[in-house]
């Protein structure tokens, strides 16, 4: 049984939209296996961030059925971790502080929080240390460059063990060896902890170096046309 099952999916945003057929993603049909690593590419306004919004419940399919780790999507799926091209970051908060947000927000952890800090806090430290950020957990966010901040928001997206990582562009705005730094990070967290990512990108070059299998998105509407497995030695 595939983790995520896309059955013929399509959305259009609104009434209207859909009433003259104006579909923001369509036909989509894709199923994604358990600890899978897919990366999304395509141009600007093709509809990955629609896939998005479609994957964490966040947006209800016009057409066809979306099932993840065997449940209909209804709702905001709470299993999944996300990191965005903008770290984002709370400015009053410090590093350990950051990662640790979403057990303080989400159920079921929120309730147990308090009770259970000692333990996160200890995992937070501990991410913080594998992603290189080591001696900054406790600083703020202000003393750390952008390509540190980014390190703690992936550390932010798999503090409560994920079984799914949606990536956005998360590493859009870095420079060049930064970024390839990154790569690498995030294949060894991958590795080491088998979650499922869904990584949505411009650049073809990191899909390819990352993902098991990538997935091209047309234009207008957002159609996935080529579906490449990447079956390359990792370093
Ligand atoms: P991408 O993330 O690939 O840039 P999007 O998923 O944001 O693309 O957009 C896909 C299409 O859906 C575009 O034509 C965009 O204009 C349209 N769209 C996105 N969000 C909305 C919305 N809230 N209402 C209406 N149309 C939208
Ligand atoms: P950038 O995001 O600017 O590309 P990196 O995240 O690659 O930078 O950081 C490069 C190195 O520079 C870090 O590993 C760190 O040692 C140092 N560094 C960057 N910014 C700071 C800072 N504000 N305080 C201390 N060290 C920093």
């Amino acid at each position: 049984q595939p983790f995520v099952d896309f059955r013929d999916v399509w959305l259009a945003y609104n009434e209207e939209l859909l009433a003259a057929n104006q579909f923001a993603v369509e036909a989509i049909d894709l199923q994604i296996r358990q600890g899978e690593f897919i990366a999304i590419v395509g141009p600007s306004g093709c509809g990955k961030s629609t896939f998005m919004k479609l994957t964490t419940g966040l947006r209800k399919p016009s057409i066809g059925s979306i099932r993840i780790d065997g449940q209909p999507v209804n709702g905001p799926v709470k299993i999944s971790g996300m990191a965005f091209q903008s770290p984002s970051l709370l400015p009053w908060r410090t590093t350990v502080d950051n990662v640790l947000l979403p057990l303080e927000i989400v159920e079921p952890y929120r309730s147990n929080f308090k009770r259970e800090r000692k333990a996160y806090e200890e995992r937070a430290r501990q991410l913080l240390q594998k992603v290189g950020l080591g001696g900054y957990e406790d600083k703020f966010p202000w003393e750390l460059s952008g390509g540190m901040q980014q390190r703690a928001s992936i550390c932010r997206a798999l503090i409560h063990e994920p079984k799914m990582l949606l990536l956005d562009e998360p590493f859009g705005a870095l420079d060049a060896f930064t970024r390839e730094e990154l790569w690498c990070i995030l294949r060894d967290l991958w590795t080491e902890q088998q979650f499922n990512v869904i990584l949505v990108t411009h650049d073809l070059r990191e899909s390819v170096f990352l993902a098991d299998t990538v997935y091209v998105m047309s234009k207008s509407p957002g159609r996935f046309v080529v579906k490449r497995e990447i079956d390359l030695p990792r370093p």
